[in-house]
């Protein structure tokens, strides 16, 4: 295949990032100088639910010669499924998708107050604990709550908090409005961008979504699956590579960075080939990469 966009930007591409205006723990600019300085030369900011991290990453780009690729991760659920779609490369002003990432990004404020009073019955954890550690631009998750858990002791770390008082097993747990699947997609699609679905086959309550709803979403205009991604199980991985292979669809590998201290996950532990950042490139409509 040949690709005008392939010899416009060079890789490593990690096409999974996120920053403070979502539930990691930088700024747009300190996520893009660590991925620089992971090795990685074009990258995609995708914090969930917004795109106000976008003007930041793109001037961080352009200083140290990387190609950034505007991104979203967008909240979905299928009945108890948490199902997260990447967006790539659609148009920011959409009303459409524009309004579906503000009504869940309000609806995810009452629900992480809904899980604080939860907690506050058993630990001494308030609503104000959890707003010290957001920005003004943040979408509020239950990273948030986590941090303010470790400041009062409750938690060594995220990932212990998530273990315990998070988990939806601890009783504390609370759902947020999400759209399903499928119109995650058609509004990332409509838009003009590339739909992924994001970390597809992780183990436990997130298993894979049934072959016959992928087939749909497939049908529908899904782009392709997130493959490479450390919480995807081997086996998982093995069977999309197949459904993506018989379908033609794009694979990307990514970190899902959400910065040094956020998560263990480091920019470029998972890249995605030239061939395939260039096919996202050329299916897209929405907007173009910011190129070096
Ligand atoms: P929420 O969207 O509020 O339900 O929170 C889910 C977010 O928490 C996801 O974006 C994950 O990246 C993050 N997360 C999940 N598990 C962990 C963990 N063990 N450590 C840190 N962050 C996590
Ligand atoms: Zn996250
Ligand atoms: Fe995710
Ligand atoms: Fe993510």
């Amino acid at each position: 295949m040949t690709s005008g966009a392939r010899s416009r930007f060079s890789g490593p591409s990690d096409l999974h990032l996120h920053s403070n205006h979502s539930d990691g723990t930088e700024s747009p600019t300190e996520v893009v100088r660590q991925a620089h300085a992971h090795g990685i030369r074009t990258f995609a900011l995708t914090d969930h639910d917004r795109t106000t991290g976008w003007d930041e990453a793109a001037a961080a780009a352009a200083e140290l010669k990387m190609t950034f690729l505007p991104g979203m991760e967008l909240s979905a659920r299928h009945q108890w499924r948490s199902v997260h779609v990447l967006g790539y490369l659609f148009d920011p002003t959409d009303t459409a998708l524009m309004a579906e990432t503000e009504r869940i990004r309000s609806d995810r404020i009452g629900r992480a107050e809904r899980i604080v009073r939860n907690i506050g019955r058993d630990y001494d954890l308030r609503w104000d604990d959890v707003l010290a550690h957001t920005t003004a631009d943040a979408t509020i998750g239950r990273p948030h709550i986590a941090d303010a858990l470790i400041t009062r002791g409750f938690a060594r770390d995220r990932t212990d908090a998530f273990a315990g008082i998070l988990h939806p097993g601890s009783g504390y747990y609370e759902p947020h409005y999400a759209p399903d699947p499928h119109t995650a997609v058609r509004l990332i699609t409509q838009a003009g961008g590339v739909a992924v679905i994001a970390h597809p086959v992780t183990s436990g309550r997130d298993r894979m979504l049934p072959i016959g709803i992928l087939e749909r979403l497939i049908a529908e205009g899904l782009g392709g699956f997130e493959i490479e991604h450390r919480e995807n199980t081997e086996t998982g991985k093995r069977q999309l590579r197949e459904i993506a292979a018989r379908h033609d669809l794009v694979v990307t590998g990514s970190s899902d960075y959400h910065g040094m201290a956020g998560k263990p996950n480091r920019p470029g532990e998972n890249t995605t080939s030239d061939e395939m950042v260039a096919r996202i490139i050329d299916r897209a409509t929405g907007t173009p990469p910011r190129y070096a």
